[in-house]
């Protein structure tokens, strides 16, 4: 007998049918003797419609009181799953966060989970009984709800593995699995049946919509067994772990793409010692995410310096550096957000230095110019024209696993 954490995102709760499909696959686990706590998102839209309907009273509503809102989202999906449960005749019963022992930090709406006080939880299955639990929220030092970020409830499926030491911790949703690229602009995209945490970690945060990044670093730290799949197909999904089998056979793991970013380039930067500091110590303590970097070799006494934001950081990033051209000293700034970053992500990449050339070629054979360029150890990011991005995607993943296809 194993205690097993299966997390239900919106699509699969979305309405008493599908709520029904999620009741099963529940006691379907616990009546193999399994003791389950599942984490449920709220129900299809329930978040957004929610955050209409405090704007249409009041666009500036606090954070206190929008997370006040926001968690009855997830209370709903999880009591009435219980209902379902119960009629199916097992015992259950459902908790919110704060019954959980979810305690987070006071950062309302993207709060960041401190602890999770396991006892409660533990008591309800030493009673055999199957747990449900709201995602995405917990209490802070004040006594008051806290919510976890958009896409926060896989954090608290995770943060619950964890801290009871579960077997493993399954995040069902609406796909099978993560794909070598999304299978909706890449036909030929496959699902993988493994990945380590680190690819899985470069993904989530690069843009694959399948799992809440902060849920892998967690998963990885705690070394929780993850595995992504879907509530509808019944099908076995990817497992998300430390080394993975496959590992040595395939460069490439993925391809994944983010149209939300900027590039900023400061032209004509006074070369002096200190200045990337001043730039980007500016930009940290205001929050500002700097993610791509490139220096220009000097020439008389100025360079340029080119990075990346979120798009929305973009107008702030400017305004920062024109407020303090009295300290840092440039010429004029030029900023893009008609770009996008394109990557390939792979453990066994360390060893095989041809990867990235040949990422390149894939883009030069489709005529699609690059315009800047990082590398780490397991990934390759390209920043390409907008319009180009989704071609972009096509042709890299072609090459690699026309490739790659056979040896898999
Ligand atoms: N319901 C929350 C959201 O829509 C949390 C989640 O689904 O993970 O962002
Ligand atoms: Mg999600």
């Amino acid at each position: 007998m194993a205690l097993i954490v299966q997390k239900f995102g919106g699509t699969s709760v979305a309405d008493a049918e599908r709520i029904r499909n999620v009741a099963r696959i529940i006691t379907d686990t616990y009546a193999k003797g399994n003791d389950v706590v599942a984490v449920l998102s709220a129900q299809g839209d329930t978040t957004d419609d929610l955050i209409d309907r405090a704007a249409e009273l009041n666009p500036n509503a606090s954070k206190r009181e929008l997370d006040m809102l926001l968690s009855t989202g997830e209370q709903i999906s999880c009591s009435l799953c219980a209902m379902a449960i119960e009629a199916m005749g097992f015992p259950v019963v459902s908790l919110t966060g704060w019954q959980a022992g979810f305690y987070t930090n006071s950062g309302y709406g993207n709060a960041r989970i401190k602890r999770v006080r396991g006892e409660r939880i533990r008591a309800e299955l030493d009673k055999r009984r199957i747990v449900i639990v709201t995602g995405f929220q917990g209490i802070n030092k004040y006594d008051d709800i806290t919510t976890l970020g958009r896409g926060g409830s896989d954090t608290s499926a995770v943060a619950i593995a964890a801290s009871l030491n579960a077997g493993l911790c399954q995040i069902f949703t609406d796909v099978d699995g993560v794909y070598t690229a999304d299978p909706r602009l890449v036909p030929t995209a496959h699902k993988l049946e493994e990945i380590t945490y680190d690819e899985m970690l470069e993904l989530a945060t690069l843009g694959a919509q399948v799992l809440h990044n902060r849920s892998v670093e967690m998963a990885k730290r705690y070394n929780v067994n993850l595995e992504v799949l879907s509530s509808f197909s019944g099908k076995p999904g990817t497992k998300v772990k430390e080394v993975v089998k496959t590992m040595e056979k395939s460069h490439v793991s993925g391809v994944a793409k983010d149209k939300n970013i900027a590039r900023l380039a400061l032209v004509g930067l006074e070369d002096t010692p200190g200045i990337a500091f001043q730039v980007f110590s500016l930009l940290a303590k205001n929050n500002v995410n700097v993610d791509i970097i490139l220096q220009s070799i000097g020439r008389s006494d100025t360079k340029d310096i080119s990075f990346t934001v979120a798009k929305g950081d973009m107008e702030l990033a400017r305004n920062l550096l024109e407020e303090s051209r009295d300290r840092i000293h440039f010429d004029r700034i030029d900023v893009s957000d008609n770009i996008a970053k394109v990557s390939i992500v792979g453990a066994g990449m360390i060893n095989n230095p041809g990867v990235a050339a040949e990422m390149f070629e894939a883009l030069f054979d489709a005529g699609i110019n690059i315009s800047m360029i990082s590398t780490s150890e397991i990934k390759v990011s390209v920043l390409v024209h907008i319009s180009d991005a989704d071609q972009a995607v096509r042709v890299i993943h072609d090459k690699f696993y026309d490739e790659f296809n056979g040896r898999q």
